[in-house]
Formats: C-alpha cells, structure tokens, sequence
C-alpha cells in the first residue's frame, strides 16, 4: 500500500531512514515516496485496462511540478480547476488532450487560456457558464469541447465536506435541466457537447455510492442515444477514498470488476480523476516535538507544524495516524498533539493513545500526500515546509522551504507610509 515502514525500528521511507531526511533538510518536511506515487497510478491503470480510460490526476490533491511530471510521463492527463493549475499542467508538458478542466467558478480569463490551449474539455457546471463559453468561443472563433457535469443526487457516505453529488451541493446540474440543455444545443453554435461529468465526492470507500451514480449515467445516455443525442465521453470524477485509520476502502481491482460492466454499456470514453487515490498514502508531514505540556485536564505534545501546515483534522476532524520516527520501549500515554498556532482547532489528534515522546524527538503525520501541501497557508507567518521525493535510496528536494522573505515578497508599502513621521 505504501512504501513507509519500520526497519530496525526507524521508519523508513523507501531505503531511506526518514529522521536523515529531517536532518538534512529540516522540519517540519513533507515527504513523498515515488514507488508509491507511482504504485498506485499503475494500479488503477492495469484494472481497468480493458477499457484504457484517460486517467486525469486531479491537481488540487498534490499539485507538485515534480508530482505533476511523474505521472505525465507516464501517460496519465491532468484534472485541473483554476488557471493556475492549467499553468502548472503546461509547465510539465501535459498534453492539451488530456487535460479537463471542473470548477463551478471559472473566470473569463481562465476560460480564454484553456480554449487557447485546446484542453480536452470543459466540464461545465450551470446554463450560465455554458452561455459564457460558447461567447468566448465565439470571440475566439473556436469550437470548444465540453461536458455537462450532472448532479446525480447520490449520498456518497463521507464527510459532509466532501460530499459533492447531492442535489444540495453547489455542483453540477440536475439530469431534468441537462436534458434540456442537450436539446437546445443548437443554441451553443459555438460549443461541442461531447461528454457529461460525475464526481459524487471524496475519500469514498463503498463502491455502491458509484453503481447507484453510473447506474443513473447509463439509464441517461441511453435515453439519449434514443434520440440520437450522441456522446463520446464519460468523465467520472474521482473520489476513492484510502486507508487513514481503520477504513476498508475498495482497491482497485475491487472497484473495476464492479463498476466496469456499467462502463461498458456506456460505450463511450472512459475518463477518470482520482487525487486522493494516487498520494494519499504517498505522503508523510514529518514534525519536531517542541514542548510537553501537562494541564490539570490534559497532557498535549506541541509539535512545530500547525494547521498552516496540514488543515484537514481542523477543517473535516480528519484522522491521520501518527508515529514516532524512532519506536523505543516507552509506555503509553493518552495525549493531544497540537500546533503553535493561536487557534484551537490547531491540533493533529486529539485524546490519542501514544508511545510516549521526550521533547526533540520526531513523529510522522501519515497519508498527507493529498491535500496536505495543497492546502498548505502561510496563516501566523509561518513559511511553508520543504517537499521531498524519495526514489529508492536517493532524495530529491522538490520544494524550498519558505524564508521569511517570501512572506512579505509581494506586498508594498506605500510611499506615504514610509514617509510618516510622527
Ligand atoms: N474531480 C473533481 C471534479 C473534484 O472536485 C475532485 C476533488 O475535489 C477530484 C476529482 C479528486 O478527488 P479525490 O482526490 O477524492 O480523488
């Protein structure tokens, strides 16, 4: 699953022991293993290789160039969802043909960019941004691809957070309202409808939540083809969901043998966007103990990364596992481990059962390499963490740490203010 473990009682990430890595490069650090990266892309591409879909690694879970350049080379396309990360997606030499582009919120610039690329498609979610597209394509003189993305009112069984296929969710459009968009075509002189787009939501680890979403597809495309209404893909997000803490989440294998029958009767185009899938697992935030601190209710492990850092357990509870770097035989002690963040959400865990730690030590954040980074701010000043790729027995630095200067790089004060006196 992934390529993180004890040897000698060090944890090891590939042949590499991680407390070398802090040494050299600092912490807290971010630390990715390529086998597992790469792993988990290769999984998903030889179960459903009777079908060979475009698989499409959704950027916004892990968008390191370095990250990003792995898996292009080896053929996947890249899901993105805002100009930058078209930007990121062209810097590593993504095709244009395998590129989507999701967002409920895509500004006209960033439209004009991806028509100008000539991405795969759109996946447009309201009548509005379909009308804006095809006005853009029309200044442009383009055809433009896109797909409707439908919501499929499915309850995906995941955090509220994440869940982005109920028909509360901001996302997409109702099956009723695409029917009648697909039937006014003609209107978008400008636009090729091509395909329609489903992703029900994230870290979902049933498989029934997507047979009951597919299932709905198929029944649609296949009115549709009724009335010669005739598309070439079928985009079906992402969202499979790993292993945090106790979960069983389908593999897969498991998740193709399901859901493959309901694909092929589509006889369209598949194409997949998993993030979370792919460097989830792939990913440790290594963290310092600074202080141990004893309250007449509690006993808390003060670490130097914060929510700045990694804000999952703040924003969605998140579980992730914590281990020490070094296992030795101490007892074990029921403690919350937090960040130095003025905040109280600013915790990793909370009345967790740990060995106990001295301060100095180090402990690994496990399954941080999707929305971890990604999420990362600069919130209190801090400057972000370094990133580091392990292959094998070798470690490349494929993010600086953040200096000071960084934080204040962009920012002016005006010349009235500097002239001030009091
Ligand atoms: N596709 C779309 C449209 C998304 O919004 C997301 C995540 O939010 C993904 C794919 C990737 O999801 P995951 O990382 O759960 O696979």
């Amino acid at each position: 699953m992934h390529e993180f473990r004890y040897k000698r009682n060090y944890l090891y990430c590939e042949d590499l022991k991680v407390i070398d890595l802090v040494k050299k490069f600092g912490s807290p650090l971010y630390v990715y293993s390529y086998k597992t990266i790469l792993d988990h892309y290769l999984k998903l591409k030889s179960a459903f290789k009777e079908i060979d879909p475009i698989i499409c690694y959704s950027v916004k879970a892990n968008s390191n160039l370095a990250i990003l350049k792995l898996l292009v080379k080896e053929g996947a396309g890249l899901d993105i969802v805002s100009g930058g990360e078209l930007f990121r997606a062209i810097k590593v030499g993504c095709p244009a043909e395998r590129i989507v582009y999701a967002s409920v919120g895509k500004t006209d610039k960033e439209i004009e960019e991806a028509i100008k690329r000539r991405i795969l498609f759109f996946n447009v979610e309201s009548l509005s941004e379909l009308e804006n597209i095809n006005r853009i394509s029309q200044i442009l003189n383009r055809i433009t691809n896109v797909a409707i993305r439908i919501n499929p009112d499915v309850e995906p069984k995941t955090h509220k957070f994440i869940t982005t296929g109920k028909i509360t969710n901001k996302f997409g459009i109702d099956f009723e309202s695409a029917y009648k968009i697909l039937n006014m075509h003609k209107r978008f002189a400008y636009l090729n409808i091509c395909g329609l787009h489903i992703h029900i939501g994230s870290q979902i680890t049933e498989t029934t939540p997507y047979i009951y979403a597919i299932s709905k597809m198929v029944k649609f495309i296949q009115k549709l083809k009724k009335e010669a209404i005739n598309l070439k893909y079928l985009n079906i997000g992402g969202g499979l969901g790993i292993i945090y803490d106790k979960e069983k989440p389908q593999t897969a294998k498991e998740f193709a043998d399901k859901i493959l029958p309901l694909l092929k009767r589509t006889g369209l185009k598949i194409i997949m966007e998993p993030g979370r899938f792919i460097v989830g697992n792939a990913g440790i935030l290594v963290t310092k103990v600074l202080y141990i601190k004893s309250t007449l209710k509690k006993k808390f492990i003060i670490v130097d990364s914060g929510m700045n850092d990694l804000i999952r357990p703040a924003l969605y509870d998140a579980y992730h596992k914590i281990l020490p770097l070094h296992i030795t035989d101490s007892k074990l002690s029921k403690v919350d481990i937090v960040g130095p963040i003025c905040e109280s959400a600013d915790f990793f865990a909370k009345d967790r059962v740990m060995p106990e730690v001295k301060e100095a030590d180090f402990l690994a954040i496990m399954g941080t390499g999707a929305y971890g980074f990604s999420m990362s701010s600069n919130y209190n000043s801090r400057p972000r963490p370094a990133e580091v790729l392990v292959k094998k027995n070798r470690v490349y630095l494929i993010r600086e740490r953040e200096k000071y200067n960084d934080l204040i790089d962009k920012e002016i004060v005006p010349g009235f203010l500097k002239r001030w006196r009091r």
